[in-house]
């Protein structure tokens, strides 16, 4: 496998670093190692490494704000996009924007420039790649909702547009696979009152104040919302606030976020979730499916 790595390495700019503690990539703040991690810059290194899939397996990752790797690790190569993917540019009448560019950024540009309805990226800690894979959105928005198309490196290494129908963009999920890579999203856009964005903006910031833990060790929400209910509700009902396995716990503040208090293990953070989901199921009924994204053995 190292051999593999290092033929990779050969062949691309940016270096890979090996056996990477994957909690310094993740909001978690825990889980295990990646045998190899690399920051890339450029399409053509990205198309290199997909050349190698057949002998390795790989993971691209924005800011682990929605990631749980497992403590046995991920043995494969771990992607993250590089400066060069941070561009926001309006073109075409189209608002350009990278897929490294971080959520809040894109919230800060629209503001700065009178562009309406991005003001829920403002409640988002991910990168603009994450928010297509998840369809993230809060608020009442979603990524789909001014999304026109996607720049993918599909798993053949072919380059294409994607058009918004062809995603499958449904609550926080899409038909993206996991072997392509977002490049950038194209969204349509209009103007508005700066201030009225402003307003819109100052509301989302003081409401996930009041609402998320959002100092704390956590990936946001654990489970999606099942049909026409709430999983923060059923895990309430369910007694599960508070509830610990190691040094996880389901948060008061807001239950369908676990925190890491400090040294909780990815398996402290896994059982939990299981935990949960069993009593949710025996109490209520309902199976809770992870929101969360789960990498490694
Ligand atoms: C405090 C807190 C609050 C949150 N609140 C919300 C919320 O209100 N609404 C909401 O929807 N989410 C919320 N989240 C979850 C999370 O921020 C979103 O899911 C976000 O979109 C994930 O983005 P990321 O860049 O961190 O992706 P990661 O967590 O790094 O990855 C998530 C998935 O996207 C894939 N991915 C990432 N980048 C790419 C790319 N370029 N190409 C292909 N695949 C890619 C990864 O492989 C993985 O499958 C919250 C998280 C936290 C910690």
């Amino acid at each position: 496998m190292n051999d593999i790595f290092y033929e990779i390495q050969s062949k691309i700019k940016d270096k890979i670093l090996f056996d990477y503690d994957m909690g310094n990539a993740t909001w978690f703040r825990t889980g295990g190692k990646a045998k190899g991690f690399v920051v890339i810059n450029n399409i053509e290194d990205l198309k290199t490494i997909i050349g190698f899939t057949e002998k390795i397996k790989f993971a691209v990752i924005g800011v682990g704000s929605n990631l749980l790797v497992r403590d046995s690790g991920y043995d494969g190569l771990i992607i993250k996009l590089g400066k060069n993917f941070n561009q926001i540019k309006i073109e075409n009448n189209l608002l350009s924007v990278g897929a490294g560019v971080l959520d809040l950024n894109l919230a800060k540009f629209a503001l700065k420039n009178s562009i309406k309805d991005f003001e829920f990226f403002t409640g988002i800690p991910g990168t603009i790649g994450g928010a297509v894979k998840m369809n993230a959105g809060c608020y009442g928005f979603q990524t789909s909702d001014n999304l026109k198309r996607i720049l993918l490196l599909n798993s053949k290494g072919e380059l294409k547009y994607i058009y918004l129908k062809e995603l499958k963009l449904k609550y926080r999920s899409s038909s993206i696979e996991q072997n392509s890579i977002i490049l950038q999203a194209d969204f349509n856009f209009e103007y508005s009152s700066y201030e009225e964005i402003l307003e819109k903006n100052i509301f989302i910031k003081s409401k996930r104040k009041e609402t998320q833990p959002i100092k704390e060790k956590t990936s946001g929400s654990t489970f999606k919302n099942p049909l026409n209910k709430f999983a923060a509700e059923l895990i309430e009902k369910s007694g599960c606030k508070g509830m610990k396995v190691g040094d996880a716990s389901i948060s008061y503040m807001h239950s369908n976020f676990i925190i890491n208090n400090g040294n909780a293990t990815a398996s402290d953070i896994e059982n939990l979730g299981k935990k949960v989901i069993n009593r949710v199921k025996e109490m209520h009924g309902v199976e809770l499916e992870w929101e969360i994204k789960i990498l490694g053995e």
